[in-house]
């Protein structure tokens, strides 16, 4: 398969002539061609986007008309959702009912934004003086979107959806390890009746067609999600011209078991916390913060579930562990592994590379005990399946040791006291806070993150405010 950049409506090859290859982690076999953007495509690209969104054609749209082209794009994504979840795991190495679940509510965020377009409004203002005087939102213009491979294309909806609901226009930079769902979504929005230049697509290299968004002064705002790393240098990078950012970082989350919580609940919890889409989730439960009295059972039983969680086909309805994204991911988390045993950790289930058939990019289910805060394991984001468990003794410990983190993006806590619940829930310093339950989600749920996790918000009806301005208008009565 080839794919092109997808600029104003149109396929067009990188100007410069060169592709990528993009593979499959499970099979290690070559899944397609994708032309490799740099500063020329990202300039036609914005431009376009630019040209749209002055015209008729966009401007001239009522905003319950926004809202209809996102629903009808929901329905047409959902009749698609088996071609996309089977391209998502051909790219990404989860298991196809992972991405199932993850293009399906792709449709739903779709469908929730689109509700949201003819419900955006300012305010009158109670101002001293014989005025009148209000204010009106307007949609920010062109919003560069630079999205990570972990949800490939359900990140990235959560960016687009809201963006076009506020009324701009998008330039895409996909992920280049799994660019290949967000091309076929512009099929998506064009066969739904947006018009050509509202959603464009150039694939290509972060340090290139990334920086290349990043840097451009036709893009008013630029929605980040990837690592604080690449974060901060978009910060940097946005600075002078003063752009709007949103910046969904890493995380390294905690799950906190209490003694008197559901604890056959905690151990599914703290199960699908870390190793659902292996581990590549940036809300990952992976710093499992386990009380001491129970902390033989539930380190006991997790460590025997997570040996039963045997890598294979993620086309397999069986199979209850992927492929990691890549062999340099692969890489990667086996060198923290390495660290988590040089720093003293116990390993208790998993830790080494596998394949299946020979082939792939696959690492099993591993859990270290014994952890403690001061540990690389304990600290830094691992993106893949290991869980490092920390013990504590008590409310107090459990906060402190909950929020020993650069990070802030999710936290869970698994009790049955309403009261301890509500309280070590208000104490944690993160985005998100689950009780008695991990990685739900709902577009109606904000979600971002404190700290070094970034700041704006993606989903509800504060990831509109991200794609808006806010003018006052003065009339003299
Ligand atoms: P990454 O930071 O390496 O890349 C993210 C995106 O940025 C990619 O499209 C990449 O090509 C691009 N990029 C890289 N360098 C760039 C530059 N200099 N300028 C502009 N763009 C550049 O992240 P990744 O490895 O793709 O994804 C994993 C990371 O994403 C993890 O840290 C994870 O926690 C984070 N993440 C966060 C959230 C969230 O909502 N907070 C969600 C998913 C993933």
């Amino acid at each position: 398969m080839r794919q092109d950049c997808w600029i104003g409506g149109q396929w067009a090859p990188a100007s410069s002539g060169r592709r990528f290859p993009v593979e499959n982690p499970a099979t290690e076999e070559l899944l397609a061609e994708v032309a490799d953007g740099d500063a020329p495509d990202v300039d036609a690209a914005v431009r376009a986007a630019r040209a749209c969104f002055e015209s008729d054609a966009w401007r001239g749209l009522a905003a319950r008309q926004r809202g209809q082209l996102l629903a009808k794009a929901a329905e047409i994504l959902e009749s698609r959702l088996v071609e996309f979840a089977t391209l998502e795991t051909r790219q990404n190495g989860k298991l196809f009912f992972e991405s199932r679940i993850e293009i399906a509510m792709s449709a739903d965020v779709l469908r929730y934004f689109a509700g949201w377009a003819d419900k955006i409004t300012g305010d009158t203002l109670p101002v001293s003086g014989n005025f009148f005087t209000y204010t009106l939102k307007e949609p920010v213009g062109v919003v560069g979107a630079i999205t990570p491979w972990n949800f490939p294309l359900n990140l990235a909806v959560w960016k687009f959806a809201p963006a076009l609901a506020a009324g701009c226009t998008v330039v895409s930079k996909p992920p280049s390890e799994a660019p290949l769902t967000i091309l076929l979504f512009a099929e998506v929005l064009e066969a739904a009746g947006f018009p050509a230049g509202t959603f464009n697509v150039v694939p290509g290299g972060g340090r290139t067609a990334g920086a290349a968004l990043v840097k451009h002064p036709g893009v008013d705002k630029i929605s980040f999600t990837g690592s604080t790393e690449v974060g901060k240098g978009v910060m940097k990078d946005a600075a002078d011209t003063v752009k709007r950012v949103t910046l969904e970082l890493g995380g390294k989350s905690p799950n906190i078991v209490f003694a008197d919580a559901d604890i056959p609940a905690a151990i599914r919890g703290a199960q699908t916390g870390i190793f659902y889409s292996k581990g590549e989730v940036c809300a990952a439960g992976s710093r499992l913060l386990v009380e001491r009295s129970v902390h033989d059972q539930v380190v006991g039983e997790l460590a025997a579930r997570a040996k039963k969680l045997v890598p294979g086909d993620p086309f397999d309805k069986n199979t209850r562990l992927g492929a990691v994204v890549s062999k340099r991911q692969q890489e990667t988390v086996l060198g923290y592994v390495a660290k988590g045993k040089a720093e003293g950790a116990a390993l208790v289930a998993g830790g080494n590379a596998a394949t299946v058939n020979g082939k792939g990019w696959y690492v099993e289910a591993t859990i270290f005990d014994g952890v403690s805060p001061a540990m690389t394991i304990a600290r830094e984001e691992i993106f893949g399946p290991v869980l490092a468990v920390l013990t504590f003794e008590g409310v107090e410990e459990a906060v402190a040791l909950g929020n020993q983190s650069m990070y802030g993006l999710a936290a869970g806590l698994w009790t049955k006291d309403i009261q301890k619940a509500h309280r070590v829930a208000r104490a944690l310093k993160a985005g998100t806070v689950w009780i008695n339950t991990y990685n739900s989600y709902d577009p109606a749920a904000p979600f971002g993150g404190y700290k070094a996790s970034g700041f704006g918000r993606d989903l509800g009806r504060e990831a509109l405010e991200g794609y808006l301005e806010t003018k006052s208008v003065w009339v003299a009565l």
